[in-house]
């Protein structure tokens, strides 16, 4: 494809693939994919990319390192001085190992210049301050448990069409209330629903649905009937990591609980394709490959690299830092669906691994996936997805979590 195709189909979808490619770079802009949800509304830039402005990231002044950061630096770095021990060490070839796929990832995006300067400008010119509007947001973690919980509605609001005769009538609003916590809503329809809560707005995609729940209650996202089952499973665990603990952005779950994630009763019979976020803690790593995903049903997963880059296509961070890789990875593999075989169906086989890279957005928010994916989705079409530990909703998806509604308020959209 030529470079203005290319750039102009970058536009319209948010995805860019670059060099052709013999490393399987795709660079995502995840504002881009999101506005694909919404009619009404679109995503704005400054809020999804809040971490990229903000006082330190003022354009043209370096970043001040303040002493107790380069401390906590020093300590980071891979310890030069003693012998790693044996769990760093294969962390340690893990990197290198894909250490060479990163690189070469990373410098096709820093040679497609015309690529950079486009998403520079774009992030740079959609500037504008988060408007929180009146209140804080509504902190949906500390409301699901407390007593209240199973009297909390949200008011839906859903916009229908009157048809007159042959032509495409007015609008009319329909306002209905639905328990916020622990039961299923969907948005039905071809248009998105605004919801009221608490004096806050939330956007609601078209087709959307989201179950509200603590993991003790995960098990009421199985569908009655097998068919209804999901093509796509992505889960995003909130493992228990001394950063999240620090931050306290949300509360983590012994990482033995996710063995009772019902995943294999989610996936479709015809297949699902199950997507795994991880973190570098190798421990983790071992624990995911050699027991959790195993009791799912997944054999022989592929690795991809989440790749975070600046808007100006520089890594977020140093690529050998020990403990703050600027990459995170993601296990896919198969359920229900027979790897070996011939497939002679309507979806690819994964092969080998990928590198993805975006501009990140809030704390461990993760770039849509569904658009890259596509190809790879066994089963029916349109696929069924679902995400699990969702904090927003994309249309046709199920999200479950105990916060699906966090990026829904209206303070991170803007009228179209
Ligand atoms: N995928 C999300 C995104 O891109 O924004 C991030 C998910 S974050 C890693 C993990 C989520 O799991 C958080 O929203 C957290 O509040 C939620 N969580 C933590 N403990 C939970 C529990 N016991 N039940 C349900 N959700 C929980």
């Amino acid at each position: 494809m030529e470079v203005c195709d290319e750039l102009r189909s970058f536009e319209a979808t948010g995805v860019y693939r670059l060099d052709g490619t013999s490393t399987g770079a795709t660079f995502l802009d995840p504002v881009r994919l999101l506005n694909a949800s919404y009619e009404r509304f679109r995503i704005v830039p400054s809020a999804y990319y809040s971490r990229s402005f903000g006082p330190q990231h003022q354009e043209g002044e370096p970043e001040i390192e303040r002493p107790e950061k380069r401390r906590k630096r020093k300590r980071n770095q891979k310890p030069k001085s003693r012998e790693l021990n044996p769990m760093e060490q294969v962390a340690e070839a893990r990197h290198q190992e894909a250490r060479p796929l990163l690189l070469k990832a990373h410098e096709s995006l820093i040679k497609a210049k015309h690529l950079l300067e486009y998403i520079s400008k774009t992030i740079k010119d959609n500037r504008h301050t988060l408007d929180a509007g009146s209140g804080s947001e509504n902190n949906f973690v500390e409301l699901g448990t407390s007593w209240r919980a199973p009297f909390y509605e949200i008011t839906l609001c859903f916009q229908k069409s009157h048809v007159l005769g042959n032509e495409e009538g007015s609008f009319h609003a329909q306002k209905t209330s639905f328990p916020l916590f622990n039961s299923i809503i969907s948005v039905e329809g071809i248009d998105e629903a605004e919801g009221e809560f608490q004096n806050r707005r939330y956007i609601l995609p078209r087709e959307s649905c989201f179950l509200m729940t603590d993991f003790k209650r995960v098990r009421d996202l199985i569908p009655c009937s097998p068919n209804q089952g999901y093509n796509l499973i992505v889960v995003d665990p909130p493992w228990e990591n001394g950063c999240v603990r620090q931050k306290e952005e949300y509360p983590t779950l012994p990482n033995r609980y996710l063995l009772y994630l019902p995943v294999q009763e989610l996936a479709h019979p015809a297949g699902a394709l199950l997507v795994l976020w991880i973190t570098n803690r190798e421990k983790l790593r071992v624990f995911v490959e050699k027991e959790l995903l195993p009791s799912w049903g997944v054999k022989n997963p592929s690795v991809f690299y989440w790749l975070k880059v600046k808007p100006d296509g520089s890594l977020i961070g140093d690529l050998d830092l020990f403990h703050h890789r600027p990459y995170e990875c993601l296990l896919l593999g198969y359920i229900n669906v027979n790897t070996n075989g011939e497939q002679g169906s309507n979806f690819k086989l994964l092969e080998g691994s990928q590198v993805i890279m975006s501009v990140p957005g809030a704390h461990s928010r993760k770039p849509p996936l569904e658009k890259l994916l596509s190809e790879y989705i066994p089963g029916p079409k349109p696929s069924r997805c679902i995400e699990l530990f969702a904090r927003e909703l994309f249309p046709r998806w199920t999200s479950w979590g105990n916060e699906p509604l966090h990026f829904q308020d209206t303070m991170y959209f803007s009228e179209k």
